[in-house]
């Protein structure tokens, strides 16, 4: 369900653990390499037009899917995380991806109520504590919908796991997520 990539039809341990909230989450690339590159020259270097390169391949991967959705939001940004960095990146990413495939844009889905650290060095509990009720969303929007929550790297899918809780608790039929690239503990079993 989370897209850890794996041979065998089983949920991977994440899942077993946590069931999903989300009813798929797939991810483009790993988190290495080139992709990397340009997803740091995006975030930290305010390379804004590397998205729509990147939202190419997540646009395909979208149109492959099946899946049905009607709406799509980026993660949300905290304000003040949004404020520093002037503007959120998987928005950037989200808005092409919504354009190409034709599926309205939602930002205002969702916000991020609480202020989290970042992820980075933390354990798969650690990391689902920390985004725990991070996420609100606005069931005027949400109900009755399929939503897509886009963002720009996974690891153990505790952010989308939150925002799924959030549009579920909100009402939302279904929640689906794409990210650009999956980094951390990627095991072929
Ligand atoms: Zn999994």
């Amino acid at each position: 369900m989370c897209g850890i990539p794996q041979t065998t039809t089983e949920l991977c341990q994440e899942c077993a653990t946590v069931f999903p909230a989300f009813t798929a989450l797939r991810s483009w690339g790993l988190y290495e390499g080139a992709l990397r590159e340009a997803i740091h020259k995006l975030k930290y270097r305010n390379d804004l037009g590397v998205s729509e390169e990147l939202a190419r391949p997540l646009s395909a991967l979208l149109t492959g899917s099946g899946w049905h959705v009607d709406l799509i939001s980026p993660v949300p940004l905290s304000r003040k995380r949004l404020k520093t960095r002037g503007y959120n990146q998987a928005a950037m990413i989200a808005r092409w991806v919504s354009f190409t495939n034709r599926i309205p844009f939602y930002p205002g889905v969702m916000v991020r109520s609480k202020d989290t650290i970042s992820q980075v060095g933390l354990s798969g509990e650690e990391r689902r504590l920390n985004v725990l009720e991070a996420f609100e969303a606005n069931p005027a929007i949400a109900t009755g919908k399929s939503i897509l929550v886009i963002d720009d790297v996974a690891t153990t899918g505790a952010t989308m796991q939150a925002c799924a809780l959030a549009l579920l608790k909100s009402g939302a039929s279904h929640v689906y997520g794409l990210t650009l690239a999956r980094a951390g503990h990627i095991h072929i079993s």
